[in-house]
């Protein structure tokens, strides 16, 4: 190895990537992030330009993907990716990136915990994950949904849209029979009070096209932050494309540079980290398993909510939603329900079985009333594999697929899901749609912590075969509930770099 740059290198400024980095330098550990992608989009743009695009690329016709990936940042995220990571789907949408702060620059900032019983085959305590959770969440910055006509005013809350409170209270008056079915405030990674270099949100409900004020979570606050400490370096355009071990580790770049550590931490998402470990791993015929979660999405119709004036609020989830449908304990789906005024009347009507013109004057009549469940499934729901493309040299393609029975087990659950509508007041739409694997970006599962094998990794997220290669991004948690990711992939980075943090400056060598 050459003379050391760094004392841990991480590849990726995702929310993995940067959570990995603040037990490290505040250990005094001297840390080099590497980044694809640059400090591009982060200047003010125009609200014309974040809607329309400056490609007018809102204008492209709507490919029935979920509108929130049709916005022109999204499509320039995952174009860009796809163009470069040499990854491609067959069955599948690979959503990934290669920009500074990862997908954080477009997701929905909704937050789950996981529990005991969601980790049990998880070789770690609830305990250390709580720990970071907590610091995780302090450092983010979240709040919860409330009806504040009900006098919830202490806490980091924001106010609940008026349609959604109006389920929320149609649910308080009929709780289910049994329980399976749970219907509670979002929680959101938006800031109620403002910080340094963010603001507050100012409930115009734009944020489909990206937060102006920075009051949703993005990884790319963080790095201004890290960037503050003499211990943590930088570099923008640098794409890892290969790994060396030699007494420590040499990534080298597109550009032909190289870098080396004793510990190089990898967190460039699940299809960034498996693009950059096709060599090291002995993918096979079958491929490498991918753990996703299959995603339906259902339009509703509040018939009381008719012609009533909308509350302003931000357009992210605004209640969370769980139903149980086994008796294994990941049997439950998760969810979200959001108001749909706020979106762009394009993307339902493209989705009513009406023309242009009658669809249109609908939306208008109804948007007050209308809201959208997303629903989450396990990812043992899933049947998909990422496979080395022989005829493309280093590219791979990831198939998607379900499960076998998932139709019967759907086709169960949206039964379930019709009577709880129904108690709730609410009517499901024409237009429900399963989105194709891979569109949900709820990642997990190719390299499980714990496992043997070539494929497993340890507690600490090291690569089994492979000292001192560390991965802490959705690759290596063992197993996908549900409930939706992020907050975790962020809690076990801060949690395996803390305990890298205590090791010695070197021991990998
Ligand atoms: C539309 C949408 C909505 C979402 N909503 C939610 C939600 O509500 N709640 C939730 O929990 N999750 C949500 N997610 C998922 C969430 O965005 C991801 O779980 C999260 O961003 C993963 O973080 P990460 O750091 O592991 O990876 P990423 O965010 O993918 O970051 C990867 C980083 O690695 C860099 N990189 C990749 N390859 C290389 C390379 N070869 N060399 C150098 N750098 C590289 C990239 O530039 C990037 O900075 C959503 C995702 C999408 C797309
Ligand atoms: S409404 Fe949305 S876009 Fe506006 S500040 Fe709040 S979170 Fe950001």
């Amino acid at each position: 190895m050459k003379t050391p740059d760094a004392d841990f290198i991480i590849v990726g400024s995702g929310p993995a990537g940067v959570s990995a980095a603040f037990p490290l330098i505040a250990a005094g550990r001297r840390v080099l992030m590497l980044d694809a992608g640059n400090d591009a989009g982060s200047e003010e743009e125009s609200r014309s330009a974040r809607v329309l695009g400056n490609d007018l690329e809102s204008l492209r016709a709507d490919d029935g993907s979920s509108p929130k990936l049709q916005t022109p940042v999204a499509r320039r995220i995952l174009e860009r990716f796809r163009r470069e990571s040499g990854i491609t789907g067959d069955g599948f949408t690979p959503v990934a990136s290669l920009v500074r702060g990862g997908l954080s620059n477009i997701w929905g900032a909704q937050i789950s915990y996981l529990d005991a019983e969601d980790i049990a085959a998880w070789p770690i305590d609830i305990d250390l994950l709580q720990r970071s959770y907590e610091r995780v969440s302090q450092r983010v910055g979240i709040s919860t949904n409330a009806d504040l006509t009900e006098g919830a005013d202490s806490g980091s809350v924001l106010p609940l849209g008026a349609a959604a409170a109006h389920v929320l209270h149609r649910h308080k008056a009929a709780k289910p029979a049994d329980g399976s079915f749970r219907l509670f405030p979002a929680v959101n990674a938006i800031l109620s009070e403002p910080r340094p270099g963010r603001a507050a949100c100012d409930l115009r409900g734009d944020c489909l096209y990206g937060c102006p004020s920075g009051a949703i979570y993005n990884s790319r606050q963080d790095l201004l932050a890290l960037q503050k400490s003499p211990h943590f370096r930088l570099l923008d355009n640098v794409r890892a494309i290969s790994l060396t071990s030699n007494a420590g580790w040499t990534i080298g770049t597109a550009d032909g540079s190289s870098f080396s550590a004793p510990r190089i931490i990898l967190a460039a998402g699940v299809l960034g980290t498996a693009a950059l470990l096709a060599d090291l791993l002995p993918i096979g015929g079958e491929g490498l398993r991918l753990l996703n979660s299959p995603t339906l999405a259902i339009p509703l119709l509040s018939p009381a909510r008719l012609l009533r004036s909308a509350t302003a609020t931000h357009s992210l989830a605004q209640l969370g939603l769980s139903l149980r449908y086994g008796e294994r304990a990941s049997d439950y789906v998760t969810g979200a329900i959001y108001e749909v005024g706020s979106l762009p009347a394009q993307s339902f009507v493209n989705r009513m079985p009406l023309g242009r013109k009658a669809g249109r004057a609908a939306f208008e009549t109804i948007a007050g009333s209308l809201l959208v469940a997303t629903i989450y499934y396990p990812g043992d729901q899933s049947r998909s594999y990422i496979h080395r493309d022989a005829a493309a040299g280093k590219g791979m393609t990831v198939r998607g697929g379900f499960a076998d029975g998932f139709d019967i087990r759907a086709r169960d659950l949206k039964r379930r899901l019709r009577r709880e509508w129904q108690r709730l007041g609410l009517i499901p739409l024409p237009g429900a749609s399963l989105a194709e694997p891979g569109v949900d970006a709820h990642f997990a599962g190719t390299l499980p912590m714990g496992a043997t094998g070539p494929f497993g990794t340890s507690a600490d997220g090291e690569l089994n075969l492979h000292p001192g290669l560390h991965v802490v991004d959705g690759s290596i948690l063992p197993d996908l509930s549900s409930k939706y990711i992020t907050m975790t992939i962020m809690a076990n980075a801060d949690r395996i770099a803390h305990r890298l943090a205590e090791t010695e400056a070197n021991p990998a060598l």
